[in-house]
């Protein structure tokens, strides 16, 4: 083997890290990588997931486009695995491939009412606000009084993207209709829901700081939550992350607005904790009109149970952040339980054999579950390209293996991709489109208008 014709499937930064780390690592084999995107657009959530009130988590894009730039990889933008590319074709042109495709729904929440009108999922309500092109570009908020479930840091970009007065968002790259969408919201009231403890919580420390630095909105967090167990003092003791997620609530228990006394802020955040969702009430409409949840308390497992106490909060729409789930892939194995490639440190399993299916590999997300930072990604990468140098003689021997044939392949199903110069040409079109109203972008969203502007039509 001379050469090492490799499909990446999903631009996000588990696909670019592991076509950098393959093009660094010592091998015995030239390279050659195509990147398939289903998006106009590369970086996956670090585009469409990471808010856009954090640029300097959004900065990574700069190491990512270094990654794309350096000449080594080709860019198929707008082409969808499973429809205009299949897994066949991919045996027919490659040696092997790497899916990271990530994960974009949200995972369920089954309690009843869910599925009720003003119920969202906070996948959704990101791709909206980040400009997603597949999501409708209507996000009805209209709600005065809103609960988010979850205490991870997806339900703290949720809750500040909606807390949050829309002017504040406005030196971000958010499109022109989600400022308009945020703009006219009447919210007033947000109230974030988690099952178990303060100590307990996901949120990381900086991400929670945050909520309390928001113009003109109160935090309000109820002493009743801080009555502590012996593993919640331990926790607070022994874990320093815990330690400073605690003192940041306990200086909003001081605030005037604590234990909604108050305050003199025309928005309010409500930390709820040791709260189990138990039904979402609709009125006559069938629109969610309160959020029904039973009081918990620690068990002697170290987890939750409920106390029988139920409480009702009227609210006109629920997000609910309780996690992300990765989607099956047509002819590609799939682990319905955990919303995953099954898969031995990035070598994709046989469902049946739990053997190695010969040149086929997965990274990011969808090989670990969406836990974790875009930094993860590449250490999974590192993983995922050893195993794939290292199992070269298991490789597919292609039919076809020339960087045109692909091209082809494309043209002749009139599929019109977009390439690494034509993201160039919108992502300088999206600057030029913010330098006007001294914003670093705009992002365009309309999947026709991106892919307009890419191929330069
Ligand atoms: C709301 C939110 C906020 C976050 N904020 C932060 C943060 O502040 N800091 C941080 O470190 N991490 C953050 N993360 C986590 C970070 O986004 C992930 O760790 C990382 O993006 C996972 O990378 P990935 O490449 O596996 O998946 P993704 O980033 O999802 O990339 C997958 C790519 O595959 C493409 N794809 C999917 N299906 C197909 C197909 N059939 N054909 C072709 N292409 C396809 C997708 O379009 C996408 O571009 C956040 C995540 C979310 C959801």
């Amino acid at each position: 083997m001379t050469k090492l014709r490799l499909a990446i499937v999903g631009a996000g930064p588990a696909g670019i890290y592991a076509a950098d780390i393959l093009l660094k690592t010592e091998r015995a084999f030239d390279v050659s990588i195509d990147l398939f995107e289903q998006l106009p657009a590369p970086y996956g959530l670090v585009r469409y997931g990471v808010a856009p009130d954090h640029p300097r988590i959004k900065g990574i894009i700069t190491a990512l486009r270094e990654v794309l730039d350096s000449g080594d990889i080709r860019l198929f933008g707008n082409v969808r695995f499973g429809e205009d590319i299949t897994l066949d074709d991919l045996k027919k042109h490659y040696n092997a491939v790497i899916f990271s495709t990530g994960a974009i729904r949200d995972t369920a929440l089954e309690i009843p009412g869910i599925d009720a009108e003003g119920s969202y999922g906070a996948a959704d309500f990101v791709s909206w606000f980040d400009g997603h092109p597949d999501v409708p570009r209507e996000w009805p908020l209209d709600a005065a009084s809103v609960a988010v479930i979850g205490n991870g840091n997806v339900a703290l970009d949720i809750t500040r993207m909606l807390a949050k007065h829309a002017d504040d968002l406005l030196p971000t790259e958010i499109p022109e209709n989600v400022y308009e969408g945020l703009k006219a919201s009447p919210v007033t009231d947000v109230h974030v829901f988690g099952r178990r403890g303060p100590a307990q919580v996901k949120f990381t420390p900086l991400e929670l700081r945050e909520l309390g630095e928001l113009r003109d909105v109160d935090m309000v967090v109820y002493d009743e939550d801080f009555d502590y167990d012996e593993a919640s003092k331990a926790a607070i003791a022994s874990n320093k992350q815990v330690m400073v997620i605690d003192r940041v609530l306990q200086s909003w228990r001081k605030r005037p607005g604590a234990n909604n006394a108050g305050g003199e802020a025309s928005r309010r955040l409500h930390l709820h904790f040791w709260a189990k969702p138990v039904e979402l009430k609709t009125d006559a409409d069938g629109r969610v009109s309160s959020f029904v949840y039973e009081r918990t308390r620690p068990n002697a497992e170290g987890g939750v149970e409920g106390t029988g106490e139920l409480r009702e909060v009227p609210i006109q729409a629920l997000y609910r952040a309780v996690g992300y789930f990765g989607s099956p892939l047509p002819g590609v194995p799939f682990d319905e339980r955990h919303g995953v490639i099954p898969n031995r440190e990035g070598q994709v399993l046989h469902p049946d054999s739990n053997e190695p299916v010969p040149g086929v590999y997965a990274t990011g997300w969808i090989k670990r579950g969406p836990v974790g930072l875009i930094g993860h990604t590449k250490s999974d990468a590192m993983e995922t390209v050893r195993h794939l140098v290292n199992d070269a003689g298991q490789w597919w021997q292609p039919e076809d293996p020339s960087e045109e044939s692909v091209v082809a392949l494309l043209a002749e199903r009139g599929v019109r991709w977009t390439d690494l110069d034509g993201w160039h040409r919108l992502d300088e079109h999206e600057i030029a489109l913010g330098a006007p109203h001294e914003r670093a972008r705009i992002k365009v969203v309309p999947r026709d208008e991106m892919v307009r502007v890419s191929r330069g039509e």
